[in-house]
């Protein structure tokens, strides 16, 4: 079988976004609100003469007050499938106490982890990414998914550990 590559993240961080932006096609839903994307979805994606099953993740509830339950179990079920896993922060946002319960997972499990800062839309928002640093998790990939920046870096990153 193909390695699984999976995108965890909070609700609303771009991670259908940046399925769409891999895979070079409009199958992932992107909505503005969370918790479109029902369940756990695979795509076959390639990148650099490597092809592996990239797996896009939802499924919560729009409650508020159950979702960052829902996302930790999601993002466990999903890590557990994963040989990589991409972790998606919205540094326009920053980190938060979901994103921080998430890593907590991410580290138990012992997978590569690549820390993807989405919406750098521009270089004048690197600093964000930057402040990403503070997870813990290395060097944060600076990324727009919307935009199609920093993808390429990304992808690399994410293969020399897949
Ligand atoms: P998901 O819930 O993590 O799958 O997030 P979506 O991919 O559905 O995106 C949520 C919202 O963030 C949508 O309005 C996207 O257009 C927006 N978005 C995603 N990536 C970027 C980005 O790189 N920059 C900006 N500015 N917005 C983005
Ligand atoms: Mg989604």
């Amino acid at each position: 079988a193909l390695p699984v590559l999976a995108i965890i993240g909070r609700p609303n961080v771009g991670k259908s976004t940046l399925v769409n932006r891999i895979i070079g096609r409009r199958e992932a839903v992107v909505e503005d609100k969370p918790g479109v994307t029902r369940d756990r979805v695979s795509y076959p994606a390639e990148w650099a003469g490597r092809r592996f099953t990239l797996v896009d993740t939802g499924g919560w509830e729009v409650d508020v007050a159950g979702m960052d339950a829902k996302v930790a179990e999601q993002a466990e079920v999903a890590i557990d499938q994963a040989d990589a896993v991409i972790f998606v922060v919205d540094s326009s946002v920053g980190q938060t106490d979901t994103d921080e319960q998430v890593v907590r997972l991410l580290r138990r499990s012992g997978k590569p982890i690549i820390l993807a800062a989405n919406k750098v839309d521009g270089p004048g928002l690197e600093a964000d990414a930057a402040a990403l640093w503070g997870l813990g998790l290395g060097e944060p990939v600076g990324v727009s998914a919307l935009h199609g920046r920093g993808i390429g870096d990304l992808l690399d990153a994410a293969m020399a550990v897949l």
